[in-house]
């Protein structure tokens, strides 16, 4: 990740009303786009870039934005008009691939950039159909969120769901790419970030609960997915047997079950 983002501040009330709550008008967008063809589609909207839906989103003046393609023009418009964000409490999911740098010495850059490929499809996949929200890849790292808002009451579930998609894909055998799993719920600053030339707006996370995120996927094993308590308990069902990690830069050790 090359560039640098400065995260803002302002208009609270309508970023916890749209993560925490849901806006009235986004989640009918959204509904009303899912059931149109087809991916890929605007992050927020769910505006749909290609297919039949595509087209219509193109008749109805909806396109991918020009400076940000994860964005269709309305809601890049809206990142843009209404900076800021809120506290919100969410499931948060991290996943990276183990010995990229040894890899790509031994395995060449085409192959690298292949195994990264590979690994973003079918994370995207398993973070998309459960739900969630992706906020970036950092090049060999995914994170997304589920915030109630936006995933509905039901997030935890969906993303422990998603962790455990992920890391059965890295233990698919020949060729499954070496992937470390994260999930945890608490309460982050979700908000606009400005890039350092100031050419678009995105959304990312702030707060030590997306660190304790970030710090669990680095404890995980290759194919394996580490849940904390905090997700499971929201979860609900049987977590199985919970371990005490000392996370580094954690102040307080985080108990955590392995999903695999
Ligand atoms: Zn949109």
């Amino acid at each position: 990740m090359t560039e640098t983002y400065t995260k803002e501040d302002g208009n609270t009330e309508l970023w916890h009303t749209i993560f925490a709550v849901g806006h009235p008008d986004l989640s009918a967008q959204q509904s009303f786009h899912a059931k149109l063809p087809r991916d890929p589609r605007c992050k927020l909207c769910k505006a749909p870039f290609a297919g039949l839906g595509g087209l219509y989103m193109r008749f109805r003046g909806k396109a991918p934005s020009s400076r940000n393609k994860n964005y269709c023009n309305a809601c890049d418009g809206f990142l843009d008009a209404f900076p800021g964000g809120a506290e919100v409490g969410m499931s948060v999911l991290f996943a990276d691939i183990r010995n990229s740098t040894a890899f790509a010495e031994s395995a060449g850059p085409k192959a690298a950039s292949e195994r990264v490929n590979r690994f973003l499809d079918s994370a995207t996949k398993a973070i998309t159909d459960n739900d969630g929200f992706i906020l970036a890849f950092y090049g060999d790292c995914i994170v997304a969120v589920w915030p109630p808002g936006f995933s509905g009451p039901d997030h935890a579930r969906l993303a422990l769901t998603a962790a455990r998609a992920i890391s059965a894909d890295a233990r698919a055998g020949d060729g499954a790419v070496p992937v470390g799993v994260g999930v945890h719920l608490g309460e982050v600053y979700i908000g606009t970030v400005q890039a350092a030339r100031g050419l678009f707006r995105d959304v990312s996370i702030f707060g030590v609960e997306v660190n304790i995120t970030a710090r669990l996927a680095a404890a995980a094993a290759a194919g394996e997915a580490l849940a904390s308590k905090a997700l499971t308990d929201a979860a609900g069902g049987d977590a199985g047997a919970m371990r005490s990690f000392d996370l580094k830069g954690i102040s307080q050790p985080v108990e955590a079950t392995s999903l695999t």
